[in-house]
């Protein structure tokens, strides 16, 4: 399959790992929006939110168990933001789920 972020999971494309356990992937954007900015992902590829479902959503909560643990690893102390961009209004670049971990300064009030 030709997804970006399967390549990256499995060490094809190289990228600057922060956490790893056996059902999630998370490393550094290339094009960081804040002083941290990490993308967690499941290791199984799921094209989207839109594509959870009762058989993969286990995937979806260990990335949501992970965040914490990265969010501690990336010293984020003081709060922290997780977006996950769905489909073309969202601007999804990437077709393999993904949650932007962003923080490390104070982020804009207005999400959208
Ligand atoms: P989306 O716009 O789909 O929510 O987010 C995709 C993210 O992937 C973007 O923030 C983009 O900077 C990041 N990205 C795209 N290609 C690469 C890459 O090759 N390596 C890394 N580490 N991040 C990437
Ligand atoms: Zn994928």
């Amino acid at each position: 399959m030709d997804c970006l972020f399967c390549k990256i999971i499995e060490g094809s494309i190289p990228s600057q790992k922060v956490y790893e356990d056996d059902a999630v992937y998370a490393f550094r954007d290339i094009n960081p929006m804040a002083p941290v900015h990490v993308l967690l992902v499941p290791k199984t590829h799921i094209p989207s939110m839109d594509g959870v479902t009762a058989e993969n959503s286990a995937a979806v909560a260990r990335i949501f168990e992970a965040i914490p643990k990265a969010a501690a690893a990336e010293g984020l102390t003081n709060g922290y933001r997780v977006i996950s961009n769905c489909g073309d209004d969202a601007c999804q670049t990437v077709k393999h789920l993904h949650f932007h971990l962003l923080g490390g300064r104070k982020l804009p009030d207005r999400m959208a």
